[in-house]
């Protein structure tokens, strides 16, 4: 058994896990780095879609496809003159869930090669792909072959649906997979059993969100089980910091219970335990959460897998930004995913808003920021900010202009918010309930830290 790493290793995210046993290759996820992607690209300065994966093959942000023969589509093998395969030289991919630093890159894989997730993440990933923006990219769940041609369909990857708890074969190899608590819903852990020994692959993974009991319940799951090498991503090992969605709902609670004007709350859209967390706010300030369209599309694809409200719901109101015309009228809104939404009796716009401040939170991000312009938030109105925290260059100087919005405003600053990961406590307990033989930090800067919280009898390996 082998393992190589191109990517995911002193670094957050962009996981890219090759496991090879005898005859079986499987990847542990396929994302993109986005700090070694910041080092070369930003908002305007893509890769060149007509250049496919060259651009970023030459950058270093793509394995280069001498490495991983039978592994890209071939379309953009052909586009590159690359070697062209017949058939795929994989046997599947593992995604641990739909944050694009573990599932961006599978844009560019072979779409024969089966991609085994848990069924929210995939649901998760179509209704990205029609409500989200996506660049060529970003594409995970279907794409267009390149160069595109008009009305040529989108081509489905080959998914398939790993259920928490269920064995199932890649390859020779049995995988059992676990639902674990992340700040993104359907968020997996697995556990592949290999001619060598057990491998955990931890994917992301905390304790301290609405679905905590998730990650708690693998760890008695686990106990039944020898892990030999526990991958363990390790985001925040060096924080200790008490943090919980229990929180998050308190602090918010306090703040929204004491405004009289309106208030205005960002979280990550993928984020759906924090949208729960802010409609339940909602419902006990009588207040309504004015949420996106493509959150309540988001929201109503996923329906049928979580626990979420109706779109309809007495305390939920659709925002119906600024569109072409400026008159909110039903052809700036005639995208085939936005035509239902349009239709429902609880949308409003932001001029509405203006009457109704007491009555409203409104879910703005910092791209929707304009909306305010239209929405004039009253004196003594709330901003939250619910999501991490900066940690490149680009997204510092947004945060400068997101603070520069609310000064003009008079809107107040707070910031609420708990991680998505594990500190160092939970990992501690994580680590020493699996009791690995070896483990191997990922997803982390930090890897040398590991060895201040995990128990005797265990031992790190660390990847250079
Ligand atoms: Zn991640
Ligand atoms: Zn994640």
């Amino acid at each position: 058994m082998n393992l190589t790493f191109y990517g995911g290793v002193n670094t957050i995210g962009g996981n890219k896990i090759l496991l090879e046993d005898s005859d079986t290759r499987l990847f542990l996820d396929f994302g993109m780095n986005y700090s070694e992607y910041g080092k070369y690209f930003e908002e305007y300065m893509k890769p060149r879609v007509g250049n496919g994966i060259t651009d970023l093959v030459e950058m270093g942000l793509l394995p280069h496809p001498k490495e991983l023969p039978g592994f890209y589509r071939t379309d953009m093998l052909e586009i590159g003159n690359y070697p062209i395969h017949d058939k795929p030289a994989f046997d599947g991919i593992l995604l641990s869930h739909a944050h694009f630093d573990h599932s961006a890159h599978i844009s560019f894989a072979d779409e024969r090669i089966p991609v085994y997730s848990s069924e929210i993440t995939i649901a998760m990933l179509k209704a990205l792909l029609e409500c989200g923006n996506l660049s060529f990219d970003t594409e995970v769940y279907a794409f267009k072959r390149r160069p595109a041609k008009r009305g040529e369909p989108r081509i489905e990857r080959n998914w398939q649906k790993a259920k928490p708890g269920k064995k199932f074969k890649v390859g020779e190899l049995e995988v059992k997979p676990f639902a674990v608590d992340h700040s993104v819903p359907g968020a997996m852990s697995f556990l592949i059993y290999t001619s060598e020994g057990t491998v955990f692959y931890s994917g992301d993974l905390r304790m301290h969100g609405t679905y905590g009991y998730l990650t708690k319940e693998m760890l008695k799951e686990l106990e039944k089980e020898e892990v030999d090498l526990m991958l363990c991503e390790g985001t925040r090992i060096g924080e200790v910091e008490n943090q919980s969605e229990e929180l998050v709902k308190s602090h918010s609670h306090e703040i929204i219970s004491k405004c009289n004007q309106l208030v205005i709350a960002d979280y990550a859209f993928k984020d759906l335990t924090r949208f729960n967390t802010f409609y339940e706010i909602a419902k006990e300030n009588n207040r309504k959460l004015a949420i996106q369209l493509k959150d309540a599309y988001l929201i109503r694809e996923l329906k049928h897998l979580i626990e979420l409200p109706s779109i309809t719901d007495e305390n939920i109101l659709i925002y119906l930004d600024k569109r072409c015309s400026g008159t909110y009228c039903e052809k700036d809104y005639n995208k085939q995913w936005m035509k239902e939404l349009y239709s429902l009796d609880n949308t409003i716009p932001g001029k509405e808003i203006t009457k109704r401040q007491k009555e409203i939170i409104v879910r703005l991000s910092f791209w929707d920021l304009n909306e305010l312009i239209d929405i004039k938030p009253a004196q003594g109105s709330q901003y939250i900010h619910s999501m991490c925290e900066p940690f490149n260059e680009e997204m510092a100087i947004s945060e400068e202009r997101l603070k520069n919005w609310l000064k003009h405003f008079s809107l107040p600053y707070n910031y609420v918010h708990c991680s998505g990961h594990a500190n160092a406590i939970e990992l501690k307990e994580i680590i020493n309930a699996i009791k690995p033989k070896k483990l191997t930090p990922i997803h982390t800067e930090h890897p040398e830290k590991f060895k201040e919280i995990v128990g005797k009898g265990i031992k790190i390996e660390k990847i250079e």
